[in-house]
């Protein structure tokens, strides 16, 4: 707790230091990193050397051009293996960490045990410079709920309570009215439901409201400023690089994390965008876990540059997150929910599921697609119709295996799909 209290005294000071000082810094941890990745990391070795670049040919930033772009596919296909720190032949030093389901695309990863501490302050370090006070009850909707309570929220500090995503509306209004949170943060498609039944039952204002791990579409935005009197502050990360870019209290483009990461914006053929040159792929450089590097990882969204600066004074560079359309509920009779808690189980596929994608075709029927992994069986798909059942008994669910699944522009697909009208709001 102390390092981690360090360290974001540290995160939150960097918010404020001139741009060129934090570049200079970024640099010099880049460098480090492909010299370490070269030296002891077997996949990025042997790739680079069969596009013939060394880490001595990174002379200036504009550089890192040179160096392959990967992705969760791709990592997957060498093996997650290869990308691990060839010394650390035992894994318990590690923290293991598996990708949230709503991918579609379930992935495992590591990081060193020295570096968590590091992620939790850049976890942290968004809401704490946005408003979040120390003493705050924040209540948080997510997918995996915790019920350990840290010895620092005993003592009245980051007091938190954890909901499950999936549970019944009713359910978390009641926590909701009961524990009158600060702060409240959740996924949008989380928070929509009850927004949608706020409107009938007005539920006790939160002073800041934060969205995260989705895309928040702007449909999605107005609705929650609307229904619960506070605009949302909208965070953007991915586990494989945490917390690298968020709005500040002026709710306009997304700060960027340059201290903790390198973000590129590339275009369709890998040039990097700048500034007002247009949107491209997310592409980013993970600078602390030495462990298990991601280097050039396509995180397969939407960005582009700001080419002004915030009026907050922050000297970290704006980012523009494109929001795609909010993502689908689940419908149960006149419910919605969050499809997140059934998206979650996918994770403890492995390597069974390539990919998957599930649709709500009716009311009461889902289609569960599965592209099969290595080690994928037949004798699997009982336990994929049980998560279906255990979200509702009636509804009833199909498993089918296919080739691929069909790609949006970005690249990307929707691990939920509702094919339902939506009901009037
Ligand atoms: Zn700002």
């Amino acid at each position: 707790m102390i390092r981690r209290s360090a360290f974001l005294v540290e995160l939150l000071r960097n918010e404020r230091r001139p741009r060129e000082r934090l570049l200079t810094a970024q640099f010099a941890r880049l460098q480090a990193l492909l010299e370490h990745a070269w030296r002891h990391v077997p996949a990025y070795r042997d790739q680079w050397r069969e596009h013939g670049i060394e880490p001595a040919q990174l002379r200036e930033p504009a550089d890192l051009r040179r160096w392959p772009v990967i992705d969760k596919l791709a990592m997957r296909r060498r093996g997650s293996e290869a990308f691990i720190d060839e010394r650390i032949t035992d894994r318990s030093e590690l923290v293991r960490c598996q990708t949230s389901g709503s991918s579609g695309t379930p992935f495992e990863f590591f990081f060193a045990r020295a570096h968590d501490q590091w992620r939790k302050a850049q976890y942290l370090r968004p809401y704490l410079s946005t408003g979040r006070r120390l003493g705050d009850q924040l209540l948080r909707l997510t997918a995996n709920p915790s019920t350990r309570r840290p010895a620092f929220q005993r003592l009245g500090l980051l007091r938190e309570t954890q909901l499950d995503v999936g549970a019944p509306t009713s359910e978390i209004e009641a926590a909701w009215r009961r524990l009158r949170p600060d702060v409240v943060q959740g996924y949008g498609s989380s928070l929509r439901p009850l927004a949608l039944r706020t409107q009938a039952h007005a539920l006790p204002a939160p002073r800041l409201l934060y969205t995260d791990s989705e895309l928040l579409a702007p449909d999605c935005r107005k609705l929650l400023h609307d229904s619960f009197g506070t605009e949302p502050i909208d965070v953007f990360g991915s586990f494989e690089t945490d917390n690298i870019a968020w709005q500040c209290e002026r709710r306009g483009g997304y700060h960027v994390a340059i201290d903790c990461a390198v973000v590129e914006v590339l275009a369709a053929d890998g040039r990097p965008l700048g500034p007002g040159e247009g949107t491209g792929d997310l592409v980013v450089t993970v600078l602390g876990n030495f462990a298990m590097p991601f280097i050039r990882y396509n995180l397969r969204d939407r960005a582009a540059w700001l080419a002004s600066d915030c009026s907050c004074g922050r000297s970290l560079p704006l980012l523009d997150v494109t929001a795609g359309r909010a993502d689908d509920l689940l419908t149960i009779g006149s419910e919605r929910r969050s499809p997140m808690r059934l998206l979650g189980r996918f994770d403890r596929l492995g390597t069974a599921v390539s990919e998957y994608r599930v649709l709500q075709l009716t009311a009461d029927e889902l289609l569960i697609e599965v592209v099969p992994g290595p080690d994928w069986q037949a004798s699997l798909e009982p336990a994929l119709l049980d998560w279906v059942a255990r979200e509702d008994g009636a509804l009833r669910a199909r498993v089918a295996t296919v080739a691929s699944i069909p790609r949006g522009p970005s690249g990307k697909y929707k691990a939920f799909e509702s094919r339902l009208e939506p009901p009037a709001p």
